[in-house]
């Protein structure tokens, strides 16, 4: 893990300790144990676990300032707890919540949840459409985060309606950022957000820019959104 402590310094000004840096240890040995039975990533050297996994969901932190006190933050299609479960274990102050629609993988967040013995997390079985229609949930968190669940124009309906007023999502995005940003605009409007910036991040040995789509919540979401499950997919709002 030498690899990701240095990058983590370097990139985003951030020492991640001894007991952090075991715990990604502890994070890439399950990882690649249980991807042996379950499908859990297609990334399965240790050298990229490192940078497109772990350095990747850590990127959000040069957007995220995690001093504010005990954000209250979500993860919507974390799979394998990405990126929520690294930032977890770099910041262990926010609540943190991880949604996930399959099974088997939320089998998996909560095998590592308890081997890392991170508290203040709560691992949730739904679809993201379900949760943004639950009062606990809708408008309540701060930061909402999601990577490689959907393209923006979709996903803006996942996202938004969990995001808090003057709160922010955060979806991370890959060379399509700018396109997918100008064909989600009229959805995020609709949605109540406002795109404040693109923040483009470079990892070593990555040859591809990734971007943070800051979007931040300015007004309500109207009451009939997300719709049902399966709808912002099929008919994504244009
Ligand atoms: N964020 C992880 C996983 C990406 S794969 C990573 O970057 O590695 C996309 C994941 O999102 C899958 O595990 C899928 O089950 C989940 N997903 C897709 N649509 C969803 C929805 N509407 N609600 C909740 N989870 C969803």
């Amino acid at each position: 893990m030498d690899r990701l402590v240095q990058t983590t310094q370097e990139l985003l000004n951030f020492r991640l300790n001894a007991a952090q840096r075991h715990a990604f240890e502890v994070y890439a040995r399950e990882l690649l144990d249980w991807n042996a039975h379950t499908n859990l990533t297609a990334i399965t050297d240790p050298a990229d676990i490192e940078m497109r996994h772990f350095v990747d969901s850590l990127s959000c932190l040069s957007v995220i300032n995690p001093r504010q006190g005990a954000l209250r933050v979500i993860d919507v299609g974390t799979g394998a707890g990405f990126p929520g479960i690294p930032i977890k274990i770099a910041c262990p102050a926010i609540d943190l919540v991880l949604v996930e629609a399959t099974v088997k993988k939320v089998r998996f967040l909560e095998h590592i949840a308890e081997q890392l013995g991170l508290e203040h997390v709560s691992i949730i079985h739904a679809r993201a459409e379900s949760l943004g229609q639950i009062a606990d949930h809708r408008e309540q968190y701060d930061w909402v985060l999601a990577r490689a669940v959907a393209a923006l124009p979709i996903l803006a309906e996942y996202l938004l309606p969990l995001c808090r007023i003057g709160g922010h999502c955060l979806p991370q995005k890959g060379e399509t950022a700018h396109q997918e940003v100008i064909e989600a605009q009229h959805a995020i409007n609709l949605l109540g957000g406002k795109v404040i910036q693109l923040t483009p991040v470079e990892l070593p040995t990555v040859v591809d820019t990734r971007y943070l789509v800051d979007i931040e919540k300015v007004a309500s979401t109207p009451p009939k959104y997300p719709r049902r499950p399966g709808m912002p997919s099929k008919r994504p709002l244009g």
